[in-house]
């Protein structure tokens, strides 16, 4: 393929464009691993909140439960109390009110756990006040962050699209072919697709070209790759003189 010093110059702007468009896509692709963090710590926080509250309804329950227990056991015991009077053997007497006994032992157990659960209920009603405020706060803040970055992501596709829009113009002006081989170079891993030739070296792999390669670039003949690295060379432009 034929070049031109003007298509290989476009080329190299191209990459200088290309190069600062890698860096807003950058900014761009920054800003949701954020956002999903912000909203993935609010989301924690609510679950811890979720959690909290279910321990207290669970323990609610609990002490219904318990409840209905005792009620059960103390009415037990009342109804057997007053079968005592018609039980005409000693021993159906005596066995009755072992009974009775054991009713009443057993409500008094569960009143005792009944009093833990409700110990435990006023420390889980607590932290779910504690966590409550908490949430309130992360809210808050997670709003404010979240809004930041909405802007900022808002912003960073603006600039992108700023960029790209100008790296656009720049691709327009190199041939076709070209253009093709340096997006091939650049989807290998490569952004700097164009390297200048240094003091007889690749500028990019570093490697001792050979002479009849620089000549080859010098020439502008065809377009001229590095035999390591296989990227575009060119030929940079002699800096001035110095003036005397
Ligand atoms: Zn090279």
């Amino acid at each position: 393929m034929a070049l031109t010093k003007e298509a290989l110059s476009a080329l190299v702007a191209l990459q200088s464009k290309d190069a600062i468009l890698d860096a807003r896509q950058k900014d761009v692709d920054a800003v949701p691993p954020k956002i999903a963090a912000v909203k993935s710590d609010l989301e924690n926080e609510k679950k811890r909140m979720d959690a909290a509250r279910a321990k207290t309804i669970d323990l609610e329950k609990k002490k219904k439960a318990k409840e209905l227990d005792v009620a059960a056991k103390e009415d037990a015991a009342r109804k057997h109390s007053t079968q005592l009077n018609e039980l005409k053997s000693n021993d159906a007497y005596k066995a009755m009110q072992a009974e009775i006994e054991k009713e009443k032992a057993a409500a008094g157990d569960i009143e005792t756990e009944i009093l833990q659960l409700m110990e435990d209920i006023d420390k889980s009603r607590a932290e779910e006040k504690a966590l409550a405020a908490e949430l309130k706060k992360i809210e808050e803040f997670s709003k404010k962050d979240l809004e930041k970055l909405e802007a900022d992501l808002s912003h960073a596709k603006g600039e992108h699209a700023a960029v790209k829009a100008e790296r656009d113009a720049s691709a327009a002006l190199v041939p076709a072919d070209v253009l093709r081989v340096y997006d091939h170079i650049r989807s290998r891993g490569k952004p700097d697709a164009v390297v200048p030739v240094v003091d007889g070296h690749c500028g990019a792999c570093q490697i001792n070209l050979a002479p009849i390669l620089i000549a080859e670039v010098a020439k502008l003949k065809s377009l001229a790759v590095c035999e390591s690295c296989q990227r575009i060379l060119y030929k940079p432009e002699k800096p001035a003189p110095a003036a005397a």
